[in-house]
């Protein structure tokens, strides 16, 4: 009844009014309690038996969990009764992120055209008029032998086959995973993740389905070095790839926030953000506030509705943490873009976003245009300055970049710093500054209540990236009904067909009971529990951690007798309110199957 009350209400908005789109069925839930303690596993136990959601993942360190809410229940329904859980700090919904681009690629040139535009060094627009200095920045790059700054693009993915990619080394590589074997060998959670992580299929296949990461990443390298002709030489920075935007540009804040957590984690000190919302997420802020603990720079596209930033938020470009820097797009008469937001208190500078010429997948070469192509050239000119001052730290990166900027009048009440990034005098600046150790304190001020009163209404702000529903709009009334009953019946198909399915996949191997000890590793957490019956597919693991849905794990399981243990990898599959999860093995070695066959041998069957 209040999903059709809500959709009512929606119908009957105001023209102008915009709802912030979310996935449906998911809550991102904050607990005030830390994960592992008592009162964490009993809202655990509550929310997976009262109220029938499902774990989806855990942010350990931040006891923010990501839920699925049961069939039936809206979004809107879910917040208004987590928000009354006196265990929950905050609840939100799992709001969509959009690519800052402002279309797809504009036009995809030919060799020859590129030729041209190389010859001018870079491409005709940036050498010219807007010279944000690259060409100073490639000249006078010094092999320091220092290691690669590393840059995380978060976005739609990498074509890591592209040549220019290969050319400059610049793909990045986890130093401690061996590719390919099945094992997640560095314990970080993801398992073969060799060249960073695919979010949106959760795997470490990488590709870009959109062109707007690809592209990203190549203005990041045209700061190194002219990537527009050959030869290339090995690049001072690496790009670390992680895709939680699908084909067409869009992603979840949870995806976001993991794909964030995972470049800080794994070594990136320049996050590239080129996309954003509306919505304001608290756990998204969490998130960024953790990249200013670890040092790092967070670099956000500003927008592209054209809008002032100071009244209408985007986010993450909004965020007031201390390395947050929010990058406008200006024209190369330095006149700011017609689509670029602005903002005189919150988007810090402006740098060139329009008819940008860089990469494209399929060894391709095209021009974007964008707030988010805007961004690159900034975290591509930070890469530099810490590769040439590896102990840099991101709010230090931004003071310079800022302090560096070219002062355009056209700029002045648009941006804070009335100027256009100068990627030259910010690495000259870096190479003779004096390094500062410390950042400022910041604490992140929580705001419940904001989150509940913008859930529950909508919101008026307007950031054009957050597809809109507007009265008129849509399908008729009864198109509506039609589609909603559609929506609510076809997950119950689905449902019934898997369970029709499920008992054969069941039946498949034997099962026997046994109680042995088992060690579980989890990323970096190394648990204990006992396994109570096993089979050659998989195991009933006991512990009274929380393991989390989906979530890949590492068994170490002693045999009954206690005398040997063999280890194989798995993924939880189910769990149950009293610590039981289901585990089936991972690709488990030949060698492994062959232990646990002879164990249960003389065991009765489950
Ligand atoms: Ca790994």
């Amino acid at each position: 009844m209040l999903f059709r009350l809500l959709v009512i209400s929606l119908l009957l908005l105001p023209h102008a009014v915009r709802a912030q789109e979310y996935v449906p069925g998911e809550v991102i839930v904050r607990l005030k309690s830390q994960h592992g303690s008592a009162e964490s596993f009993s809202f655990m136990d509550k929310a997976h038996s009262d109220k029938s959601m499902r774990l989806r993942r855990a942010w350990a360190k931040m006891s923010m969990y990501h839920y699925t809410v049961p069939q039936g229940q809206s979004v809107e329904a879910a917040v208004a009764d987590l928000h009354a859980d006196p265990n929950v700090l905050y609840v939100e919904p799992n709001y969509l992120l959009h690519k800052s681009s402002d279309s797809g690629v504009q036009s995809s040139l030919s060799a020859s055209e590129v030729q041209v535009l190389s010859n001018q060094s870079q491409s005709a627009y940036l050498a010219t008029n807007a010279n944000i200095g690259v060409q100073a920045v490639w000249s006078g790059n010094i092999t320091t032998g220092s290691p690669r700054a590393v840059v995380a693009v978060i976005d739609t993915g990498l074509d890591t086959t592209h040549p220019v990619m290969i050319g400059t080394g610049a793909v990045w590589t986890n130093p401690n995973e061996i590719p390919g074997n099945g094992v997640d060998d560095d314990r970080n959670g993801y398992v073969d993740d060799v060249h960073g992580w695919n979010f949106v299929d959760n795997s470490p296949t990488m590709y870009d389905d959109d062109s707007h990461g690809t592209h990203v990443s190549g203005i990041i390298l045209s700061v190194d070095q002219n990537i527009y002709t050959t030869p290339l030489h090995d690049a001072n920075i690496r790009i670390m790839p992680l895709k939680f935007l699908n084909g067409s540009g869009v992603g979840s804040t949870s995806d976001a926030i993991s794909a964030i957590y995972y470049a800080v984690d794994n070594g990136a000190s320049i996050l590239n953000n080129s996309w954003g919302g509306s919505g304001y997420s608290t756990a998204l802020a969490e998130a960024i506030a953790y990249t200013y603990t670890k040092g790092a720079l967070f670099v956000a596209a500003a927008g592209n509705n054209g809008m002032n930033n100071d009244s209408v938020p985007m986010y993450p470009a909004n965020y007031d943490t201390p390395n947050v820097v929010a990058v406008a797009a200006t024209l190369d008469s330095d006149l700011i873009a017609g689509f670029s937001n602005y903002g005189a208190a919150r988007v810090s500078l402006a740098s060139p976003g329009v008819f940008i010429l860089s990469t494209i997948p399929n060894s391709g070469f095209g021009t974007m245009s964008g707030t988010s192509m805007a961004t690159p050239f900034v975290s591509g000119t930070a890469a530099q300055m810490k590769y040439a001052v590896p102990g840099m730290l991101g709010y230090q990166l931004k003071s310079i970049v800022m302090a560096q900027v070219l002062n355009v009048p056209q700029l002045i009440s648009k941006v804070k710093t009335s100027g256009r990034l100068n990627s030259a005098t910010s690495v000259a600046s870096a190479r003779v500054a004096t390094v500062e150790t410390s950042q400022p304190a910041y604490t992140l001020t929580l705001q419940p209540d904001r989150q509940l009163a913008s859930n529950l209404t909508g919101s008026a702000a307007g950031c054009g990236m957050v597809r809109t529903m507007e009265s008129g709009d849509g399908e008729p009334p009864l198109g509506s009904a039609a589609v909603i009953v559609g929506l609510v019946l076809l997950p119950l198909i689905v449902l019934l067909f898997m369970r029709s399915r499920a008992p054969e996949n069941r039946r498949r191997y034997e099962r026997f009971k046994l109680n042995s000890d088992v060690r579980i590793s989890v990323g970096d957490r190394e648990l204990v529990g006992s396994i109570s019956s096993l089979s050659l597919g998989g195991a009933q693991v006991n512990t009274s951690a929380l393991l989390q849905d989906g979530g890949l794990i590492t068994l170490m399981i002693s045999s009954p007798n206690g005398d040997e243990k063999v280890e194989v990898a798995g993924r939880v599959v189910w769990s149950a309110a009293n610590k039981a999860y289901g585990v089936a093995f991972d690709h488990a070695p030949q060698s492994a199957l062959t232990r646990f066959s002879e164990w249960t041998k003389s065991l009765s069957k489950a």
